[in-house]
C-alpha cells in the first residue's frame, strides 16, 4: 500500500491521509534527507549552490510538505489517533534538527561555499540563505572547541529540563487552587457565560453550585466583573502568587530557584558563544541591533506614555470613589472599575456589532481591500480540492497579470475537534526546483468564529473581523512572496521582532470609515455600520491605552533588564529588578506579595526571553508603515504597490530595516504608534 504522504501531490489528499501514515512517512523522509546530505558531501570537495544547497533545500521541502498536513490535522481535526501519531513524530523531528545543527561536515561545506569565488556570483537571496545558515550553525555551538561544545550541549539539555519544570510548576500551582461557592449571590456581576462555566466545573466534580478556578477565563471574569470585593481580592492573591513563596500555596511549587538557574545558564550559554550577555545573543537573530537600542526604544516610549497613564489611573481611582466611595483603591479593583468606566464612557458591545458583519460581506470586503491595495484578485475554487471538513473553503490569488501567486484554505468556524484561537500556517512554501518548476505557496487560515445558525449567516464581531485581517496579513506575506528559496521565502527567515509587521498592518483597514463601508453591511437591511456605532467603537479603542502601554513596557523592560549583563550575579535579585522597573514605568505598584514573575512563562519557558519587546517593536513598524497610507490615501495604488514590492514580496531575503527603509524612505518613527494609541507626545 502506498503512503499518500510520500506521493507527489500539489495539494494534500486529506481524505487519504490516515494516522498510520504519519510516523512512517516522516521517518522515511528524514532518512532520505540525511542520505542525500551524506551523498552530496561525499560526491565532491568543491561544494556549490547547485551541487549541495539546491538538492538539500528540495529534500527539505519534501519533508515540510509532508509534515504540514500532519501538524494541521492535529490542530483542526484532532482525535486520539492523530494526536498519538503527531506526538510520535515530534522527538524524531527534534533529533533530526539537532543532528543537522551539529553536522560539522555540512557546516564546513557551507563555509567552503561562503569563502569560494562563486559566492559573489550568487544572487543576494542565495547569499542570504547561506549567511543565515552559517549564523544558525554558529549559534548552535558548532564552531566551538570540543570541550566547550560539550558544555553547550549540557546547558541546552539542562535549560530544556528547567524551563519544562517551570511550566509544570505554574500548571500545578494553577490547578491546585479552587473555590466552591453554593450561594450564587456571592458571584453577582459575573456574565452568564462565566457563571455557566463555573457551574459546569462544579458538575464535573459532582458538586452543587459553582467552582471557581485560576484558569484564565475564570480568573478574568471574576477580577473584571465580580461585585464581591473580598472575592476579587482572594482570587487576585491566589493568581498573582502562583508558583512562589507567597499566597495560599506558598513554597509548594516555588519557581524562584529555577528562575535563578535558568538566568545563570542562559548567561553562560551566551558567553560561551562569544556574546557578553543573553540580550546580545537574543538580538543576533533579530532586527534590533544592540541592547542599548532596545533600552532606548523602551525608555523613550515610557517617557511618552507615563504622564498620560498617570492621568488615566487617577481618573480610574476617582471613578471608584464616585461610584462606591472607595478610599483604599487596590490592585484587585483596577480591572473591575476599569470595565465599569469603559461601559459608562463608550457603551459599545461587540454583540451589537455582529449584524453588520455577515461572513460574505466581510470576505468580499476584505478581498476588495487587498485588490485595491495590491491589484490582486481572489477567487474561490470548489472543484478538485479536498479539505478536512465540509465548511472549509479554498481560494486562489492571482496577480495583476493573471499569474497564480498562491492559494489558501479558509477554515472559519469553531469545532469541537479544533484547537482554539486563530492562526496562519504554511501548507506549502514557495520553492523553485532544479527542473525550473515553481511551487506556489499555499496557506491555512484558521479561525474559531461562530458559524451560521439556521438561515442566519455567520455574523462576526468587530474583534473577529480584526482577527481575520490580522491572519490574512500573515497569509499575504506568505502567499505574495517572490522568493524561491524556502528558508527565506514568505514569513521564513523574517526576524522575530519584524514578523508581525504585515499582520498588524492590515488590521488598520478595520478602523477606517472608507474601508468599513466595504466590509460591513447589515445582514438584513444591507446598511453599513452607522456612524454613531463606529464612533463609539473608535473611542473605546484607546480606552486606558497609556496604562496598557506602560504595562507592556514593564514586562518588556523587566525581561530585558533581567537578561542583560548588569544583572548577572551569582544570585540575581529578580524581585529587586522588577521593583526598579516598576518605579520607572508603572503607574500602580502591586502589593508586596505579588509574584507575577514566577509565572511569566513567556520569558522563562517560552520563546520570548530577551525578546518580549518584540510586540512593541513590530507595532512601531506597522503603525509607521500605515502612516504613509494616511498621508497618501488608504487606497493609494502606488503606496500599496510599494508595500507589496518592498515588504510582502521580499520575505526574509533582506534585513527588515533595509526593507522598511525602502518602503518608508527613512528609519521607523514611534510617533504613529503613539498617535494611533491616542497618546500625545510628551
Ligand atoms: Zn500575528
Amino acid at each position: 500500500m502506498t503512503n499518500p504522504l510520500l506521493q507527489s501531490w500539489s495539494l494534500p489528499p486529506f481524505s487519504a491521509i490516515q494516522p498510520e501514515h504519519m510516523e512512517p512517512a516522516i521517518k522515511q523522509l528524514i532518512k532520505e534527507n540525511l542520505d542525500t546530505i551524506e551523498e552530496r558531501l561525499a560526491a565532491t570537495q568543491d561544494y556549490s549552490w547547485h551541487n549541495l544547497i539546491q538538492p538539500i533545500e528540495e529534500k527539505g521541502e519534501h519533508l515540510s510538505r509532508a509534515w504540514s498536513p500532519i501538524g494541521h490535522l492535529n490542530a483542526v481535526r484532532n482525535s486520539q489517533e492523530v494526536r498519538d501519531a503527531f506526538n510520535s513524530c515530534l522527538p524524531i523531528l527534534s533529533e533530526y534538527s539537532t543532528k543537522l545543527g551539529q553536522h560539522r561536515g555540512l557546516y564546513n561545506a557551507y563555509k567552503h561555499i561562503h569563502q569560494s569565488a562563486g559566492f559573489s556570483e550568487l544572487d543576494s537571496a542565495q547569499q542570504k540563505v547561506i549567511t543565515n545558515a552559517l549564523r544558525d550553525f554558529e549559534l548552535s555551538g558548532i564552531g566551538l572547541p570540543e570541550d566547550k561544545q560539550q558544555r553547550y550541549g549540557e546547558i541546552r539539555a539542562k535549560l530544556s529540563e528547567l524551563t519544562a519544570k517551570f511550566d509544570a510548576n505554574v500548571l500545578d500551582a494553577t490547578n491546585a487552587w479552587s473555590k466552591h461557592i453554593t450561594d450564587v449571590t456571592e458571584l453577582e456581576g459575573l456574565p452568564e457565560s462565566a457563571l455557566a462555566a463555573a457551574k459546569q466545573t462544579a458538575q464535573s466534580q459532582e458538586k452543587d453550585g459553582y467552582i471557581l478556578t485560576l484558569q484564565f477565563p475564570c480568573y478574568f471574569a471574576v477580577i473584571t466583573y465580580a461585585n464581591n470585593r473580598a472575592l476579587r481580592q482572594e482570587v487576585y492573591t491566589a493568581f498573582s502568587t502562583r508558583a512562589s513563596d507567597e499566597g495560599p500555596h506558598a513554597n509548594q511549587w516555588d519557581n524562584h530557584d529555577l528562575m535563578v538557574d535558568i538566568l545563570a545558564l542562559r548567561h553562560e550559554l551566551a558567553v560561551l558563544l562569544g556574546f557578553t550577555s543573553y540580550t546580545e545573543y537574543s538580538l543576533a537573530t533579530k532586527m534590533a541591533e544592540s541592547p542599548a537600542q532596545v533600552f532606548e526604544f523602551l525608555r523613550h516610549l515610557a517617557v511618552q506614555a507615563k504622564p498620560q497613564a498617570e492621568i488615566e489611573y487617577a481618573r480610574l481611582r476617582e471613578f471608584a470613589q464616585e461610584l462606591d466611595g472607595l478610599e483604599d483603591f487596590q490592585a484587585w479593583d483596577a480591572p473591575y472599575y476599569g470595565e465599569k468606566l469603559k461601559q459608562k464612557l463608550h457603551q459599545v458591545s461587540q454583540e451589537e456589532l455582529r449584524p453588520y458583519f455577515p461572513e460574505d460581506k466581510v470576505l468580499s470586503g476584505l478581498f476588495t481591500v487587498v485588490n485595491k491595495l495590491y491589484g490582486i484578485n481572489i477567487e474561490e475554487k470548489t472543484e478538485h480540492v479536498e479539505t478536512w471538513h465540509p465548511s472549509v473553503r479554498y481560494f486562489e490569488i492571482r496577480r495583476t497579470t493573471g499569474e497564480l501567486a498562491g492559494s489558501f484554505y479558509l477554515d472559519l468556524y469553531a469545532r469541537q475537534d479544533k484547537r482554539g484561537g486563530a492562526w496562519m500556517d504554511e501548507c506549502k512554501v514557495r520553492c523553485e526546483f532544479s527542473d525550473g518548476h515553481i511551487n506556489e505557496p499555499v496557506a491555512y487560515l484558521t479561525c474559531n468564529f461562530n458559524g451560521p445558525v439556521g438561515d442566519t449567516p455567520a455574523l462576526f464581531t468587530h474583534d473577529e473581523v480584526e482577527t481575520l485581517f490580522h491572519e490574512f496579513g500573515h497569509g499575504l506575506h506568505h502567499m505574495l512572496t517572490r522568493i524561491n528559496y524556502p528558508d527565506i521565502s514568505g514569513i521564513n527567515g523574517v526576524a522575530w521582532d519584524a514578523v508581525e509587521l504585515p499582520s498588524q498592518f492590515l488590521e488598520n483597514w478595520c478602523w477606517q470609515k472608507e474601508s468599513l463601508t466595504l466590509i460591513s453591511g447589515h445582514y438584513q437591511s444591507g446598511e453599513p455600520i452607522p456612524d454613531v456605532l463606529f464612533d463609539k467603537l473608535n473611542n473605546a479603542r484607546n480606552f486606558q491605552s497609556s496604562m496598557q502601554l506602560c504595562r507592556q513596557l514593564e514586562f518588556a523592560l523587566f525581561d530585558f533588564e533581567l537578561h542583560s549583563k548588569d544583572n548577572q550575579h551569582t544570585k540575581p535579585d529578580i524581585q529587586g529588578c522588577l521593583d526598579t522597573v516598576r518605579q520607572e514605568v508603572a503607574v500602580s505598584i502591586p502589593p508586596q506579595f505579588n509574584r507575577f514573575q514566577n509565572s511569566f512563562s513567556h520569558i522563562f519557558a517560552g520563546g520570548y526571553a530577551a525578546g518580549y519587546y518584540s510586540y512593541l517593536w513590530a507595532e512601531v513598524l506597522s503603525s509607521d508603515a500605515f502612516s504613509r497610507f494616511e498621508e497618501e490615501g488608504i487606497f493609494n495604488t502606488q503606496t500599496g504597490n510599494d508595500f507589496l514590492t518592498c515588504i510582502l514580496e521580499k520575505g526574509g531575503s533582506e534585513e527588515p530595516m533595509e526593507l522598511f527603509k525602502a518602503f518608508r524612505g527613512r528609519e521607523p518613527s514611534v510617533e504613529p504608534l503613539l498617535r494611533h494609541r491616542g497618546i500625545k507626545a510628551a
